[in-house]
């Protein structure tokens, strides 16, 4: 058994959000690197262009000295390997809340792109089963936290045959720990496998909860092969046993993220093309352009 660093729920700027646009995949992946990751599924939110992003572009959208290994995004996955010797395994997810923002369905490491209308409304099990046929595994985000997109307690028990796992912690819960806890005993309780990740919304947040999952590589160098990696993992997802790393985010970054941050890019572009002209304008004369 290899003991690996899984984080399948993280976000990069290609979420759409504004307030993301930090996140480009060169820091995301950097922040993997810095935070130890083994397995990163990126998910951001009705999209699975990250591996593709990279593969198109690989100079601007890898750390500098960071080199493909293994794997093509027409596979589900892209090993990278950086300066140090890192090694990672990047995943192809997506994170795929109703039209209305609720109820996130979470893919892991579904292995070719899917195409969908964006604003069609779909329900949970038409989500899964689409999640499946293209080999993801299909997961319930932010558990019993409606507020944030979590089907609730209700809805996960109508829906965990066609689950494959409750997220059982998620550092956006920093004011909602408890419910965190009862989500843990729910899925103890359905015999559901669980996962702690991090969501992250910034590329410093990578991994700061993750799963260190127990995964079968029958001895070998699970780098020696990559491409049996992806398979592995997500077995392991459905029958290894693991172990969670849970830090919640502090409330003044919640702050700094969730208000900050979107007051500052979020609302004004929502609200209008003349306040976000005017905002331009005055960043432009602050940096002297
Ligand atoms: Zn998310």
């Amino acid at each position: 058994m290899v003991k690996l660093r899984v984080d399948m729920h993280a976000h990069s700027d290609m979420t759409g959000e504004p307030y993301m646009r930090r996140n480009t995949p060169r820091r995301v992946i950097q922040g993997a690197f810095d935070r130890g990751l083994d397995v990163l599924n990126i998910s951001d939110y009705r999209l699975d262009g990250f591996l593709d992003s990279i593969a198109s572009n690989p100079e601007k959208n890898l750390p500098p000295g960071t080199a493909f290994w293994g794997g093509t995004q027409n596979d589900g996955y892209l090993h990278v390997r950086g300066p140090k010797g890192e090694n990672l395994l990047l995943l192809r997810g997506m994170e795929w809340p109703n039209s209305d923002g609720s109820e996130h369905v979470l893919s892991v490491g579904h292995r070719t792109p899917i195409k969908h209308d964006p604003d069609a409304k779909i329900s949970i099990p038409e989500r899964a089963k689409i999640i499946k046929d293209h080999g993801g595994l299909v997961g319930a985000a932010h558990g019993f936290n409606v507020a944030y997109g979590g089907m609730g307690y209700n809805k996960l028990l109508e829906y965990a045959d066609i689950l494959d796992f409750f997220e059982v912690g998620n550092p956006l819960n920093t004011r909602n720990q408890m419910l965190d806890r009862l989500v843990r005993k729910l899925a103890i309780g359905q015999d559901m496998p669980g996962l702690v990740n991090s969501d992250s919304h910034d590329p410093h947040h990578i991994g700061m909860a993750h799963t260190v999952l127990d995964v079968d590589f029958d001895g070998s160098d699970p780098w020696s092969a990559p491409e049996k990696m992806r398979e592995r993992v997500l077995q392991a997802v459905l029958t290894g046993d693991r172990e969670f790393v849970l830090d919640y985010i502090s409330q003044f970054s919640m702050g700094k993220i969730f208000i900050g941050q979107r007051i500052l890019y979020g609302a004004l572009e929502r609200d209008g093309v003349e306040i976000k002209r005017g905002f331009d304008l005055i960043m432009d004369a602050l940096k002297g352009k």
